[in-house]
């Protein structure tokens, strides 16, 4: 059985690609410090899967302890996934959004050299790809890179160009997975994406308005040179996403497998408008979404969508959840939550 370091494991995405490697019969270790989740997302995944796994809790891109793990276990592949995702944050705060996400990064990698371990998937996002022109839709991986639009979108740049040129002088290999807009929940409806005050997502904000926790929601912009004025983007199930780190990682155990560094677009292929998310949310729900319109957001890109072919091509993956899918699993999480004691007060 192989096993797997998942960095990051506590968090939205990690979470549910945990849940994905203990049912393809991975072994599993987990560190995160909760910088952005809580050890709660542990206990939901026991319940889903039956299954236990090691945890460490510490800093990754600080704290000496990481050495400690390589040591005690027997690590055959790594998915980093820690890293400080708000965009606002990474504006406010660049110094720390680079020193958490590249040095967590660095040190990883390092690591991963000095004790042999061969393979690692990254998280990238589709930020990477810049402020997006028009004449560059749909995204391939090799769509040219424009300047970042925040410190956030940056580091995921340089994480890339980092791991591509350490794959090229050491025996790692490298799947850079470009993810996105991830959202929904598992299947189950008994883990999502816990409320946080560094995410301002597009669903999590339907759902709070839904369920009244939010008196309205904000759409930035109706002007906008797309099919019904406002943003398009491109979401994609986070249980597709984790099925792809699944699939990224067989690929790389796969002994006729040498490449060294590869890019991957996860996203559906298909835009959809924010008045259009609105509408499945309400049709799969049944509830209305109460909205105003504004003006459009600094930093916000017109449109963007995927080219997913490589993903199909590479990994045999493509995304199978579509929009409706996605809001209900969002639908029954967000109820969930009030299960669990979370979202009992206003936003
Ligand atoms: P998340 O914030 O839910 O999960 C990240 C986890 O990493 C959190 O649990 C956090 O506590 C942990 N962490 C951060 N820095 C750490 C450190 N230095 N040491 C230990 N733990 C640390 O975010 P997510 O949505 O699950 O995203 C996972 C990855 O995917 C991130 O790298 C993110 O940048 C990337 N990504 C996310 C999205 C998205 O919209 N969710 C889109 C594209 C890319």
């Amino acid at each position: 059985m192989k096993t797997i370091l998942v960095t990051g494991g506590a968090g939205y995405i990690g979470s549910h690609t945990i849940i994905e490697l203990l049912q393809s019969n991975f072994n599993v270790i987990s560190i995160d410090n909760y910088y952005n989740s809580i050890p709660l997302s542990y206990d939901l995944i026991k319940k889903i899967t039956g299954k236990d796994f090691k945890k460490y809790q510490f800093d990754i891109a600080q704290d000496k302890d990481l050495e400690l793990v390589f040591q005690e276990n027997s690590i055959d592949g790594i998915i980093h996934f820690a890293a400080l995702k708000s965009v606002p944050d990474s504006v406010a705060n660049p110094i720390f959004c680079y020193q958490n996400n590249n040095n967590a990064l660095l040190n990883i990698a390092q690591l991963a050299i000095k004790y042999g371990i061969e393979n690692l998937v990254f998280s990238s996002s589709c930020s990477v790809y810049g402020n997006v022109a028009p004449i560059d839709l749909p995204v391939q991986e090799n769509t040219i890179i424009r300047m970042a639009e925040s410190p956030y979108a940056y580091s995921k740049q340089n994480g890339e160009v980092f791991l591509k040129s350490i794959s090229e002088i050491s025996t790692l290999k490298v799947f850079a997975l470009r993810y996105f807009n991830p959202v929904g929940a598992h299947d189950s409806g008994e883990i999502g994406e816990f409320p946080s005050k560094h995410s301002n997502n597009l669903v999590p904000i339907i759902t709070q308005t839904a369920i009244g926790l939010r008196d309205y929601m904000m759409v930035f912009g109706n002007d906008w040179n797309t099919r019904d004025g406002s943003c398009v983007r491109d979401y994609i199930h986070v249980s597709d996403i984790a099925e792809a780190h699944v699939l990224a990682l067989s690929k790389l155990f796969q002994e006729d497998f040498n490449n060294k560094f590869e890019i991957v677009n996860l996203g559906s292929g298909q835009g959809v408008t924010v008045f259009e998310a609105i509408r499945s949310f309400e049709k799969m729900s049944g509830v209305k979404v109460n909205f105003k319109v504004g003006e459009r957001r600094d930093g916000d890109v017109e449109a963007i969508y995927s080219l997913p072919n490589k993903a199909k091509d590479i990994l045999g993956w493509f995304a199978k959840r579509d929009v409706d899918t996605m809001m209900d699993a969002a639908w029954k999480w967000q109820n969930k939550l009030i299960d669990l004691g979370f979202n009992t007060t206003k936003i």
